[in-house]
């Protein structure tokens, strides 16, 4: 999609993006591709694109958009996967995945975030995308099991339900500590086996819900 922006995109991309390291080329196709301008208000559109996250509607945030792309890259995504996103928020990073894998379930706790972002899905045209309003740490069993599951919010734990609704072989990121700073961990399910590994330090709003934070 090419729009004003794009030249903004390409270098988010190239400064922010590639330059950490971040080397897939599905997720960097994706996050080329996403108009992430579209995800924010107005009248932030013009820092859409930096190296920070943006407050949107209900005291929520996007992520940064490295941390977008680090944590898509995290799930190793070929095309064919159905993906699970735990915190729908704006729709931007339910939508870079949307580009790269075959189906998105997003779940959502605030319905004006939800009713926004289905707004944008819908306007761009990405069909793939199925998003809920519901306490997504319970997870959307109907639809399981999910190659990979992604949670945008930090928990105190990996949700159970989450780790029940992951297939063999799956791959899920999380961010887990207390309420201010937590680790961004990687949980793999392989044969049965499941293996947990701390990537970076990060901070991100709560994760709310029977298996995260009361409210
Ligand atoms: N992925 C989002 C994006 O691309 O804009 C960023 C999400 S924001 C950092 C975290 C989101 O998780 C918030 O919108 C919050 O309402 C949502 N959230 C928190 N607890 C939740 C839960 N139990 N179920 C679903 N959503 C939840």
């Amino acid at each position: 999609m090419i729009d004003r922006y794009t030249t903004a995109r390409e270098r988010m991309v190239q400064e922010q993006i590639i330059a950490r390291g971040v080397s897939d080329p599905r997720t960097l196709s994706a996050m080329a591709e996403v108009p992430r301008h579209l995800f924010v208000d107005d009248a932030m559109r013009v820092r859409a694109y930096g190296d920070y996250p943006l407050p949107i509607a209900s005291g929520q945030t996007i992520s940064q958009p490295y941390i977008v792309a680090y944590m898509t890259q995290a799930l190793a995504l070929k095309g064919d996967e159905r993906v699970l996103e735990v915190g729908t928020g704006s729709g931007y990073q339910a939508a870079v995945l949307s580009r790269i894998s075959q189906q998105v379930f997003t779940v959502e706790r605030i319905n004006t975030l939800l009713a926004a972002a289905r707004r944008i899905f819908d306007s761009l045209r990405y069909f793939n995308i199925v998003a809920k309003l519901d306490d997504g740490t319970l997870g959307w069993p109907e639809n399981g099991p999910y190659d990979a599951i992604i949670v945008t919010a930090g928990g105190p734990e990996i949700p159970e339900p989450l780790i029940e609704q992951l297939a063999d072989p799956g791959r899920l990121i999380i961010p887990v500590g207390d309420q201010n700073v937590q680790e961004l961990q990687l949980l793999t399910k392989i044969d049965g086996e499941i293996r947990v590994e701390n990537l970076a330090s990060v901070r991100f709003v709560d994760l709310i819900g029977e298996h995260g934070w009361r409210a």
